[in-house]
């Protein structure tokens, strides 16, 4: 009895408090955001709809999105055929387990999946979310070779600069500094870094390039698994676009040293860099292809890793005999049909002029932003537009300024950059380029 009283005081307790507070204050104290703190968070804004490539905040304003959701919303918000397919699935099943059953949506997508993806992927495996889908790339090069009868083979290589999301194995491939591996030195794995490649995607490629990653081959070849890394753009690494030689190098290494090349295109897919896959500017297939972000038009979370048979077959000819993992959400029947809707969008191809006419206007009205003597550099490729500071921006300032600009755009570090949606207008890119140009003049001169 005595306990059971002091149970419902506390529930009571924390239902007065967590009641008091306004929306604001509230999200303020007890809810965490991405990489914020929970001693002196930046504020967050309500948002009470999106539309096209528009945000509508609870306190009126309307914000033009500069960041498609972190790579994910490419057709705009609230896009008719995305919520259609949604509705329509919704109304028949949410979701079934995936072990011993399946569904049209997920076959439907799957299907789409390979039609457009390098040749040589054969087999998807859908996951959760971006960080999950390397997770079982990873998994899948280390089981690939312990199946070989190769499990010394199991240490992952990588070029420094790179994302690859915030779970354990994905950080362990990420940028060892900008990841904070010193943070979890004694729980992360340790992988082998080579320097992050230094030809821009548009000049003459360098050697230099490739010698550092030729010799770490060289050297340990029999202790790899696997080489991933983000092909031509890393980005949350440093927004950074790399030449295409690079890439086609780094496939023929790992060809004649016999170790996996995982290409991980969760931000790079579905025509971000103006090409349908990073891949595609070099006309190589990886072993192992992750894929997520812009997967469902960026309604719901669901990513993919495709690979290709030999890796498939490969991994299940040892004992177990099968492919360690197995999700509960996997294929998860609402996602898998929003997904199908999306790709099924991007087959119309309306996305090539689309991200050619984005990149033409980028360029040309990211330029100015060269005046400026805070910046350091200013690059685009395809629907990304990159501005450099020679400084870490103050965000707690910029943010505010591009909100009284009418955009969404969250700089992070030295790096002010926009991918907006295909679908954005060319008046709404003007509004994102102008509030970059005016607001560091503003801030930094
Ligand atoms: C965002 C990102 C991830 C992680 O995806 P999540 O869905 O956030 O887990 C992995 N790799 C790259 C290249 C990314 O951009």
């Amino acid at each position: 009895m005595q306990q059971q009283k002091v149970v419902n005081e506390i529930n009571f307790k924390s239902f007065t408090t967590v009641h008091k507070l306004n929306n604001k204050d509230f999200d303020k104290q007890h809810i965490w955001h991405p990489y914020t703190s929970a001693i002196d968070p930046l504020p967050c804004y309500e948002v009470s709809g999106a539309e096209g490539a528009q945000i509508r905040l609870t306190s009126g304003e309307t914000l033009i999105d500069g960041m498609s959701s972190w790579w994910a919303a490419i057709h705009g918000y609230n896009h008719p055929a995305l919520n259609a397919a949604a509705h329509q699935q919704v109304d028949k099943f949410s979701h079934v387990m995936f072990g011993g059953l399946t569904h049209e949506p997920a076959i439907n997508l799957c299907r789409q999946l390979l039609d457009m993806s390098p040749p040589g992927l054969e087999r998807v495996f859908l996951a959760d979310s971006g960080s999950v889908s390397v997770e079982v790339a990873i998994k899948m090069a280390v089981q690939y070779w312990s199946c070989q009868g190769r499990p010394e083979k199991a240490r992952l290589i990588a070029p420094r600069n790179g994302y690859h999301g915030d779970t354990f194995a994905a950080m362990s491939v990420c940028d060892p500094v900008n990841g904070m591996h010193s943070l979890f030195s004694n729980t992360i794995a340790q992988q082998i870094f080579a320097p992050a490649p230094q030809t821009r995607f548009d000049h003459t490629f360098s050697e230099d390039d490739i010698l550092p990653l030729e010799e770490l081959f060289a050297r340990h070849h029999n202790e790899l698994a696997a080489l991933i890394l983000e092909p031509i753009v890393q980005g949350a690494g440093g927004m950074r676009f790399y030449h295409p030689e690079y890439l086609r190098r780094c496939r023929q290494l790992c060809d004649t040293y016999d170790v996996l090349l995982i290409c991980d295109e969760i931000a790079t897919g579905f025509g971000r860099t103006g090409k349908l896959f990073g891949c595609n500017h070099a006309d190589i297939s990886p072993d192992i292809m992750c894929l997520g972000k812009a997967l469902t038009g960026g309604y719901m979370t669901l990513a993919a890793t495709l690979c290709s048979e030999e890796v498939a077959r490969g991994v299940c000819e040892g004992s177990p005999g099968v492919f360690m993992h197995g999700p509960t959400f996997m294929g998860n029947p609402l996602a898998c049909a929003v997904a199908g809707a999306s790709l099924a969008l991007i087959q119309q191809q309306h996305w090539q002029k689309q991200v050619a006419a984005i990149e033409e206007q980028l360029g040309a009205e990211l330029q100015r932003c060269n005046e400026l003597a805070c910046v350091a550099d200013v690059r685009v490729l395809g629907a990304i537009g990159v501005v450099e500071t020679k400084h870490p921006v103050d965000i707690k300032r910029l943010q505010p300024l591009f909100i009284q600009h009418g955009v969404w755009i969250r700089p992070f570090g030295k790096l002010v950059y926009i991918m907006p949606p295909y679908i954005i207008s060319s008046r709404e890119l003007s509004c994102l380029s102008d509030a970059i140009y005016s607001s560091l003049k503003t801030l930094y001169g």
